[in-house]
Protein backbone atom coordinates (compact mmCIF):
# COMPACT_ATOMS: atom_id res chain seq x y z
CA UNK A 1 0.00 0.00 0.00
CA UNK A 2 2.22 3.34 -1.13
CA UNK A 3 -0.48 6.01 -0.77
CA UNK A 4 -3.70 7.24 0.83
CA UNK A 5 -6.02 9.49 -0.84
CA UNK A 6 -8.73 10.94 1.57
CA UNK A 7 -11.50 13.35 0.98
CA UNK A 8 -14.29 14.40 2.53
CA UNK A 9 -17.98 13.76 1.42
CA UNK A 10 -20.67 14.67 4.07
CA UNK A 11 -21.90 13.31 6.37
CA UNK A 12 -19.54 10.39 5.97
CA UNK A 13 -16.12 10.11 5.33
CA UNK A 14 -14.51 8.30 3.13
CA UNK A 15 -11.04 7.18 2.26
CA UNK A 16 -9.68 6.15 -0.27
CA UNK A 17 -6.33 4.07 -1.17
CA UNK A 18 -4.39 3.81 -4.01
CA UNK A 19 -2.00 0.43 -4.32
CA UNK A 20 1.16 1.14 -6.08
CA UNK A 21 1.68 -2.65 -7.77
CA UNK A 22 4.87 -3.85 -8.10
CA UNK A 23 4.93 -7.61 -7.97
CA UNK A 24 6.63 -10.77 -9.66
CA UNK A 25 4.37 -11.67 -13.07
CA UNK A 26 6.41 -14.81 -13.91
CA UNK A 27 2.40 -16.49 -13.28
CA UNK A 28 0.75 -14.48 -16.10
CA UNK A 29 3.09 -16.30 -18.59
CA UNK A 30 0.55 -19.64 -17.87
CA UNK A 31 -1.52 -18.70 -21.28
CA UNK A 32 1.75 -19.50 -23.41
CA UNK A 33 1.86 -23.34 -24.89
CA UNK A 34 3.66 -25.80 -22.34
CA UNK A 35 7.07 -25.85 -22.25
CA UNK A 36 9.43 -27.80 -20.09
CA UNK A 37 10.54 -25.68 -17.48
CA UNK A 38 13.77 -27.85 -16.94
CA UNK A 39 14.77 -25.78 -20.45
CA UNK A 40 12.82 -22.71 -20.17
CA UNK A 41 12.00 -21.79 -16.79
CA UNK A 42 8.24 -21.32 -18.19
CA UNK A 43 5.68 -22.59 -16.18
CA UNK A 44 3.55 -25.61 -17.10
CA UNK A 45 -0.45 -23.78 -17.97
CA UNK A 46 -1.33 -25.55 -14.72
CA UNK A 47 1.46 -25.06 -12.30
CA UNK A 48 0.82 -21.24 -14.06
CA UNK A 49 -3.01 -21.06 -12.97
CA UNK A 50 -2.25 -22.84 -9.74
CA UNK A 51 0.92 -19.92 -8.92
CA UNK A 52 -1.61 -17.07 -9.97
CA UNK A 53 -4.38 -18.89 -7.69
CA UNK A 54 -2.04 -18.27 -4.54
CA UNK A 55 -1.21 -15.04 -5.81
CA UNK A 56 -4.83 -13.87 -5.71
CA UNK A 57 -5.37 -15.82 -2.72
CA UNK A 58 -2.85 -13.66 -1.25
CA UNK A 59 -4.50 -10.85 -2.22
CA UNK A 60 -7.89 -11.32 -0.99
CA UNK A 61 -6.07 -12.22 2.27
CA UNK A 62 -4.64 -8.49 1.90
CA UNK A 63 -7.50 -6.47 1.07
CA UNK A 64 -10.04 -8.55 3.56
CA UNK A 65 -10.07 -4.97 5.17
CA UNK A 66 -11.91 -3.77 1.79
CA UNK A 67 -14.18 -6.50 2.09
CA UNK A 68 -15.34 -7.56 5.19
CA UNK A 69 -18.29 -6.40 7.81
CA UNK A 70 -16.36 -3.68 8.98
CA UNK A 71 -15.78 -1.90 6.31
CA UNK A 72 -19.63 -1.53 5.48
CA UNK A 73 -19.71 -0.47 9.29
CA UNK A 74 -16.94 1.67 8.99
CA UNK A 75 -13.31 1.85 10.30
CA UNK A 76 -12.60 4.32 13.63
CA UNK A 77 -9.04 5.60 11.97
CA UNK A 78 -7.08 8.69 14.06
CA UNK A 79 -6.32 11.22 11.42
CA UNK A 80 -3.57 14.03 11.34
CA UNK A 81 -5.57 16.44 13.53
CA UNK A 82 -6.10 13.52 16.48
CA UNK A 83 -9.88 13.62 16.00
CA UNK A 84 -11.10 9.81 15.09
CA UNK A 85 -13.08 9.68 12.39
CA UNK A 86 -15.25 6.95 10.40
CA UNK A 87 -13.47 5.80 7.21
CA UNK A 88 -15.29 3.38 4.44
CA UNK A 89 -11.91 2.42 2.67
CA UNK A 90 -12.52 1.69 -1.31
CA UNK A 91 -10.04 0.40 -3.71
CA UNK A 92 -9.81 2.95 -6.01
CA UNK A 93 -7.38 2.49 -8.37
CA UNK A 94 -4.04 0.12 -8.85
CA UNK A 95 -1.32 1.72 -10.28
CA UNK A 96 0.98 -0.77 -12.38
CA UNK A 97 3.03 -1.62 -16.28
CA UNK A 98 0.69 -3.91 -18.52
CA UNK A 99 2.50 -6.92 -16.91
CA UNK A 100 1.06 -6.43 -13.52
CA UNK A 101 -2.22 -5.54 -14.71
CA UNK A 102 -2.63 -8.45 -16.47
CA UNK A 103 -1.59 -10.18 -12.91
CA UNK A 104 -3.64 -8.06 -10.75
CA UNK A 105 -7.35 -9.19 -13.28
CA UNK A 106 -6.07 -12.84 -14.04
CA UNK A 107 -5.61 -12.02 -17.81
CA UNK A 108 -3.57 -13.42 -20.53
CA UNK A 109 -0.62 -10.86 -21.09
CA UNK A 110 -1.51 -10.60 -24.16
CA UNK A 111 -4.97 -9.53 -23.31
CA UNK A 112 -6.56 -5.82 -22.55
CA UNK A 113 -7.43 -6.07 -18.64
CA UNK A 114 -10.20 -3.15 -20.15
CA UNK A 115 -11.90 -4.27 -23.33
CA UNK A 116 -11.76 -7.60 -25.13
CA UNK A 117 -10.36 -6.13 -27.93
CA UNK A 118 -8.81 -9.12 -30.62
CA UNK A 119 -4.81 -9.64 -30.39
CA UNK A 120 -4.53 -8.78 -33.78
CA UNK A 121 -6.18 -5.50 -33.73
CA UNK A 122 -4.63 -3.58 -30.87
CA UNK A 123 -3.15 -0.71 -31.64
CA UNK A 124 -5.58 -0.15 -34.45
CA UNK A 125 -7.81 2.61 -33.78
CA UNK A 126 -11.72 1.67 -34.10
CA UNK A 127 -14.61 4.43 -34.71
CA UNK A 128 -16.96 1.91 -32.63
CA UNK A 129 -14.11 1.02 -29.68
CA UNK A 130 -14.60 -2.22 -28.20
CA UNK A 131 -16.82 -3.97 -25.73
CA UNK A 132 -15.62 -3.74 -22.24
CA UNK A 133 -14.93 -6.80 -20.25
CA UNK A 134 -17.49 -7.99 -17.50
CA UNK A 135 -16.41 -8.86 -14.43
CA UNK A 136 -19.91 -10.01 -13.48
CA UNK A 137 -19.94 -12.87 -16.30
CA UNK A 138 -16.99 -13.81 -15.54
CA UNK A 139 -17.82 -14.65 -11.53
CA UNK A 140 -21.15 -16.75 -13.44
CA UNK A 141 -18.72 -18.43 -15.78
CA UNK A 142 -16.26 -19.32 -13.38
CA UNK A 143 -18.83 -20.61 -10.98
CA UNK A 144 -19.67 -22.82 -13.53
CA UNK A 145 -16.80 -24.28 -14.41
CA UNK A 146 -16.53 -22.84 -18.39
CA UNK A 147 -12.70 -22.41 -18.07
CA UNK A 148 -13.30 -22.85 -22.38
CA UNK A 149 -15.22 -19.43 -22.14
CA UNK A 150 -13.18 -17.90 -19.55
CA UNK A 151 -9.99 -18.82 -21.67
CA UNK A 152 -11.88 -17.63 -25.35
CA UNK A 153 -11.74 -13.70 -23.44
CA UNK A 154 -7.63 -14.11 -21.96
CA UNK A 155 -8.94 -14.89 -18.68
CA UNK A 156 -7.81 -16.81 -15.99
CA UNK A 157 -9.65 -20.13 -14.77
CA UNK A 158 -9.04 -18.92 -10.77
CA UNK A 159 -10.99 -17.08 -8.18
CA UNK A 160 -10.31 -13.33 -9.06
CA UNK A 161 -9.32 -11.49 -5.66
CA UNK A 162 -11.09 -7.89 -7.19
CA UNK A 163 -14.35 -10.20 -7.06
CA UNK A 164 -14.24 -10.32 -3.27
CA UNK A 165 -14.39 -6.24 -3.36
CA UNK A 166 -18.41 -5.18 -2.79
CA UNK A 167 -18.80 -2.07 -5.40
CA UNK A 168 -16.12 -2.95 -7.25
CA UNK A 169 -15.63 -2.86 -10.66
CA UNK A 170 -12.35 -4.15 -11.58
CA UNK A 171 -12.04 -2.14 -14.97
CA UNK A 172 -12.35 1.18 -12.85
CA UNK A 173 -8.76 0.35 -11.14
CA UNK A 174 -6.45 1.05 -14.57
CA UNK A 175 -4.82 4.29 -14.66
CA UNK A 176 -2.09 5.50 -16.75
CA UNK A 177 1.53 4.74 -14.97
CA UNK A 178 2.77 7.69 -15.03
CA UNK A 179 6.64 6.47 -14.85
CA UNK A 180 6.83 4.21 -17.64
CA UNK A 181 3.37 5.57 -19.74
CA UNK A 182 4.06 9.04 -19.73
CA UNK A 183 7.85 10.21 -18.28
CA UNK A 184 9.16 6.88 -20.38
CA UNK A 185 6.55 6.32 -23.12
CA UNK A 186 4.90 9.44 -24.30
CA UNK A 187 7.29 11.97 -23.22
CA UNK A 188 10.53 10.56 -24.17
CA UNK A 189 8.76 9.90 -27.78
CA UNK A 190 7.48 13.39 -28.05
CA UNK A 191 10.84 15.01 -27.13
CA UNK A 192 12.73 12.81 -29.56
CA UNK A 193 10.37 13.60 -32.08
CA UNK A 194 10.28 17.33 -31.33
CA UNK A 195 14.38 17.04 -31.41
CA UNK A 196 14.59 15.58 -35.13
CA UNK A 197 12.15 18.38 -35.90
CA UNK A 198 14.46 20.84 -34.69
CA UNK A 199 17.56 19.70 -36.26
CA UNK A 200 15.82 18.77 -39.27
CA UNK A 201 15.14 22.78 -39.72
CA UNK A 202 18.51 23.84 -37.96
CA UNK A 203 16.95 25.23 -34.71
CA UNK A 204 17.98 22.81 -31.96
CA UNK A 205 20.27 24.88 -30.97
CA UNK A 206 17.77 27.67 -29.94
CA UNK A 207 15.98 25.17 -28.22
CA UNK A 208 19.07 23.86 -26.35
CA UNK A 209 19.28 27.70 -25.29
CA UNK A 210 15.94 27.91 -24.59
CA UNK A 211 15.84 24.53 -22.30
CA UNK A 212 18.38 25.79 -19.95
CA UNK A 213 17.41 29.43 -19.35
CA UNK A 214 13.97 28.23 -17.90
CA UNK A 215 13.30 30.62 -15.08
CA UNK A 216 13.23 29.40 -11.51
CA UNK A 217 9.29 28.47 -9.84
CA UNK A 218 8.75 26.51 -6.86
CA UNK A 219 9.18 22.47 -6.93
CA UNK A 220 11.20 23.13 -10.35
CA UNK A 221 15.02 22.59 -10.71
CA UNK A 222 16.44 25.14 -13.02
CA UNK A 223 17.96 22.83 -15.74
CA UNK A 224 21.53 24.11 -16.18
CA UNK A 225 22.44 21.22 -19.10
CA UNK A 226 20.33 20.71 -22.57
CA UNK A 227 18.18 17.86 -22.37
CA UNK A 228 19.87 15.90 -25.43
CA UNK A 229 23.02 15.59 -22.72
CA UNK A 230 20.61 14.32 -20.02
CA UNK A 231 20.25 11.03 -19.65
CA UNK A 232 17.79 10.22 -17.44
ZN1 LIG B 1 -8.68 -2.35 -24.23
Amino acid sequence: MACIYEYRKHPKLYTEYAYDACMDTHCASSSWPQLSQQNTGVLSRDAGATALQTVHKVFTYLLKPLSDARCQTGYEMIWADKNVRLCFPKLFCWLADHRANATIHAIASNHCPVCIVLVEKRGKYSETGYPRRSHADYITTYRESDALSLNEQGVKNINNALWSLIELNPLDLVRADILYNILLGVWTHMIDWIQDFLEHYERINVFDYVWRRLPPYPGFCVLTKSYRVVSQ
